[in-house]
């Protein structure tokens, strides 16, 4: 059994398709341990993506990141690291397969609707960044 960390990015949100993602999640058979809604502050969404801190587009993508409420959670099951990327597809909407996420719903490489931890190490870092053990309600 594994854990991944998920968010629901600005865009996805103000577009209206929390309930959507989420259903492209619940319907995969992926279970849903913890869920907020939260506001970043710029801080906050820098110390989230530091591993981009070099990056050209991290300014834009940490402004972007705390434009509005995001909602973020914490999705367990089997492979679930692997299995929520594939559901998300691939970065850039253009490139992701028919059906996942960004390429229903995404409208570029920056403002791509959803977050979902990279591997394990990541997952363990990125889990705790938003919920403590008392948040998450193993099913
Ligand atoms: P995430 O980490 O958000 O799940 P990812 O792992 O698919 O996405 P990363 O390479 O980790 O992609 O990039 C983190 C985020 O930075 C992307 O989801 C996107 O919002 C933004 N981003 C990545 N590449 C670019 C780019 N070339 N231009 C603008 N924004 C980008
Ligand atoms: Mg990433």
């Amino acid at each position: 059994m594994q854990r991944t960390l998920s968010i629901i990015k600005p865009d996805g949100v103000r577009k209206q398709v929390t309930g959507k993602v989420l259903a492209m999640f619940e319907e995969k058979g992926i279970r849903t341990v913890a869920l907020k809604m939260l506001h970043l502050t710029k801080e906050r969404a820098m110390g989230f993506y530091k591993v981009h801190k070099d990056r050209p587009f991290f300014d834009s993508l940490t402004t972007f990141m705390s434009s509005g409420p995001v909602v973020v959670m914490v999705l367990e099951g089997d492979d679930v690291i692997n299995r929520v990327r594939t559901i998300m597809g691939a970065t850039d909407p253009k490139k992701a397969d028919r059906g996942t996420i960004r390429n229903t719903f995404a409208s570029d490489i920056e403002k791509n609707i959803v977050h979902g931890s990279d591997g394990p190490e990541s997952a363990a870092t990125e889990i705790p960044y938003f919920f403590s053990e008392m948040e998450i309600h193993a099913q």
